[in-house]
Order: C-alpha cells, then structure tokens, then sequence
C-alpha cells in the first residue's frame, strides 16, 4: 500500500492544486491532502474552512484523505507512515524553494523521499495568492478555482 501526501496552505485550494492531487491518486493507493496550520502567516481561510472545502472539492476522487499538520513536514510524514512527499513545480521559483526544503527534510529525515510533478500548462501561473487578488477586485476566475471556492470568496468578500 502506497501512500503520498500533498501538502500545502491551500487558502484556498485551486485548479491548479487539484490537478496534482487527481494526477498523483492515480498513481498511489492514498493520497493524503495535509493542510499546514501556520496562523503565522495570516490566511484568508481559517484551517476548518480550507478543510471543508478541500473535502468538498475532493469528494469525487475515492482514495484522498484530508488532514491537517503543524510543525516539521517529516515528522508527520513518519507518524502516518506516509511513503513520499508530492510536489507541484509551477516556475523556477517554484524549483529554487522546493529544493531548499526538499534537501532539508532530506537532512532531517534521510527515509523521506519528495517527488515533483510538473504543473499542467493551463495552471502554470495559477496560485492562491494571484485568485484572492483578482477576486479582491471583482475579476474573473471562472476555471481557476471549484465552485465551491468561488461561493466562498464571495461570503469573505461581500
Ligand atoms: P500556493 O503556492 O498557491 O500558495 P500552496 O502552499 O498551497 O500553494 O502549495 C502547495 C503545493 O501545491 C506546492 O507544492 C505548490 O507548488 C503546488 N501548487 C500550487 N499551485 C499549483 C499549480 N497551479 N500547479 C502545480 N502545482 C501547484
């Protein structure tokens, strides 16, 4: 039995996320959706509303689970005999990061292994941050995000 985890902040989650999520539940027996509960870093999105809508907006896909985590990735990664971490790499930005920590947690635990998948084209420049704004200022983002997102962004910003 195989099991990955995507993690993230998803506040909120995206197109763009779900296509790595859908892309890696083809390849694994689980995929495990963990949510970084870091208020530190000011979300839109409480941790219980990125996970209702995570599981909303997953609810199709039979093998995701979604769970939360705070701390060091790895440890969880170890408490939930998790078999290697995913990635999305969108930019060379994306790539400088996802090294840094990839080496890191390589570091801190020399069993985790991180896997990188190649965003899809259509989603390349898609992130939670670039959706919040354009939403901010009435703009459009049919297809960048599930219905479900959008309701919600509508209530936040009403
Ligand atoms: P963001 O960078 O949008 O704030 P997260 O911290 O929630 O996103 O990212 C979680 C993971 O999802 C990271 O590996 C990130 O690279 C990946 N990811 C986010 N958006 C996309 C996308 N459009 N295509 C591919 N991967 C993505």
């Amino acid at each position: 039995m195989k099991t990955a985890v995507c993690p993230g902040s998803f506040d909120p989650v995206t197109n763009g996320h779900l296509d790595i999520i859908k892309r890696t539940s083809k390849m694994v027996d689980k995929v495990i959706v963990a949510v970084l509960y870091n208020p530190g870093k000011n979300p839109l999105f409480t941790l219980e509303e990125k996970i209702d809508l995570l599981k909303e907006a997953t609810k199709d896909i039979p093998n995701v689970e979604i769970d939360c985590f705070s701390g060091l990735l790895v440890d969880y990664v170890k408490q939930k005999n998790i078999d290697f971490i995913v990635k999305g790499l969108r930019a060379v930005s994306d790539f400088e990061y996802e090294l840094q920590m990839a080496l890191m947690n390589k570091k801190l635990n020399h069993e985790v292994e991180t896997m990188f998948m190649m965003t899809s084209g259509e989603y390349s420049y898609l992130s939670s941050s670039i959706v919040k704004e354009v939403w901010k200022f009435d703009g459009c983002i049919d297809g960048l995000v599930p219905e479900v997102v959008k309701k919600a962004l509508h209530k936040k910003f009403k």
